[in-house]
């Protein structure tokens, strides 16, 4: 394997400076890295591409499993970091741990499978499919689930035969440099995998590098088109996750407490600064008042509390300038004609505190209807029956998840399979990603998959492989 490139780390004057939401005080400072450490680095993980591309997935599966065993091993402390850097939840941030561990674990043991040639029936003679890897994969991600996002891109890359560069948001570079930790000690080649402390306006400079092959980028509308921009400009591959305005549609067959119960879990994933967190809620005219009165009491629940102790669910957002965002968009809907019906004041403390909130009366014309609320904050808005419902939920920029609440599984599954317009629909469940089935959005939320088969297969090149016996030759038919 290629030795490690050592990637200089200049005293800069604009340290990427940590601070702690919960009570906005300073944390541990980085030296950021420069364009030039970032292209050493390119060229670097693209010389040990070419070692890894040559191992077995039973090696590389190896690597992969280990990976898991550490992030096992190092689970408080790697939540407790998540906690200090962007405010999430201990006890969410050791479920985030395990579920990157059981993602690696899976892209372990199916990547085989995954990546097998396939043949092809073409009538008589031979072809089959192969999936080869393309080479060094940028990865730009958010701060939302750092450890998440990272792992769901990187181990079905790795297990291709990739390597990846990975521009971790600048508000999470403990975390950042935490993964590539945990990756070179489960045996990653270091060079193969590296953590850069990028500004993002080097990003599509590093693109253009001839040695990044493609980018993947979960994040914002605004960040995806300025990668897909630069991406095209030099035609390389791109998957983008963006952002999301999921809609529940909620039918009046429904059992409403329970109902109520679905969307406020929903709402209030990640203290509602998911990509995929149910934000809007769609309900039949006919049951809005009860569903309210039970969202109020389901939203409720969740109280703000210390993120580091033990059973809060509910902790600070990830900054005092986001915290303030989101509440302006509440007070412009309600200039607007919502009506607050829990939450919506800015506590007086210091942190990014902002509590369980609930409007009812969103329209077109308000953020709350219009934008992605990236924070506690759910919207009601009433419709006539399903079918408006259902264009209410489509009439929106965005399509990464959706869900349908109803009292007959078979309603919901078929407005669910045929209706929304969504890279995924929950019926009666929560919104949430899983490694073993793909993960996406459509319109403004981006294109491509992560997870799963189709995931794996978005930075491979699939070849199409045409063979006839030599005639005087030898081999074997390949299956
Ligand atoms: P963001 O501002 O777009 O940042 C995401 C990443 O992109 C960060 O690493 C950021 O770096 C970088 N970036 C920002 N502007 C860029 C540009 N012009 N060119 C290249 N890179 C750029 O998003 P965020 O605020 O961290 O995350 C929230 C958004 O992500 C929400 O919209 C959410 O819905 C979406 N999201 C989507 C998914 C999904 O799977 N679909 C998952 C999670 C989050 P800096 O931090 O250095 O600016």
């Amino acid at each position: 394997m290629a030795e490690q490139a050592e990637l200089a780390r200049p005293a800069s004057s604009e340290k990427l400076q940590t601070i702690n939401p919960a009570t906005n005080e300073p944390g541990e400072a980085y030296d950021p890295h420069t364009i030039d450490d970032a292209k050493a680095a390119a060229k670097a993980a693209r010389a040990a591409f070419l070692d890894w591309r040559k191992t077995s997935v039973g090696q590389r599966s190896g690597v992969l499993h280990k990976a898991a065993e550490i992030l096992r091993a190092r689970k408080d402390e790697l939540a407790r970091l998540m906690t200090d850097e962007m405010g999430k939840t201990v006890t969410d941030g050791r479920a985030e741990v395990e579920k990157c561990a059981f993602h690696c674990d899976w892209f372990a043991d199916h990547a085989e499978e995954y990546l097998r040639h396939e043949p092809a029936d073409i009538g008589g003679g031979e072809a089959f499919i192969a999936f080869n890897p393309i080479g060094i994969v940028l990865a730009v991600m958010p701060w939302n689930f750092p450890f998440w996002q990272v792992f769901r891109a990187a181990a079905p890359a790795l297990m291709a035969g990739n390597g990846m560069l990975l521009k971790h948001a600048s508000n999470v570079p403990g975390c950042a440099l935490a993964i590539e930790d945990v990756l070179h000690q489960a045996g990653v080649p270091k060079d193969l995998f590296r953590t850069l402390l990028l500004s993002s306006h080097d990003v599509e400079a590093l693109i253009k590098d001839d040695n990044i092959a493609a980018v993947t980028l979960t994040g914002s509308v605004p960040a995806g088109r300025s990668v897909a921009t630069a991406a095209g400009s030099v035609l390389k591959k791109c998957v983008l996750e963006l952002g999301g305005s999921d809609a529940y549609v909620v039918l009046e067959d429904v059992d409403i407490p329970q109902a109520a119960k679905i969307a406020a879990t929903a709402r209030m994933v990640n203290g509602g600064q998911s990509c995929i967190a149910g934000k809007r809620f769609i309900v039949v005219r006919s049951i809005v008042e009860p569903f309210q009165q039970a969202l109020v009491e389901a939203m409720r629940g969740y109280e703000m509390g210390d993120p580091t102790q033990e059973g809060t669910k509910f902790g600070p957002l990830v900054s005092v300038k986001a915290r303030n965002e989101i509440h302006k968009q509440v007070e412009e809907s309600v200039a607007n004609g919502a009506k607050l019906l829990l939450g919506g004041k800015v506590p007086d403390r210091p942190g990014a505190w902002y509590p369980a909130t609930v409007l009812s009366d969103v329209r077109p014309g308000q953020p709350a209807h219009d934008e992605e609320v990236f924070g506690p904050v759910a919207a009601v808005i009433a419709a006539e029956d399903e079918a408006d419902a259902i264009r209410i939920a489509n009439d929106s920029e965005f399509g990464l998840g959706s869900g349908v609440l109803t009292g007959d599984t078979d309603r919901g599954r078929r407005i669910a399979a045929d209706e929304l317009e969504a890279g995924m629909s929950f019926v009666n469940e929560n919104v949430r990603s899983d490694p073993r089935t793909p993960f996406g959005g459509v319109k403004h939320s981006g294109f491509g998959r992560e997870c799963g088969v189709f995931g794996i297969r978005e930075f491979v090149n699939i070849k199409t492989v045409h063979v006839k016996a030599a005639e005087h030759g030898t081999g074997s038919r390949t299956e």
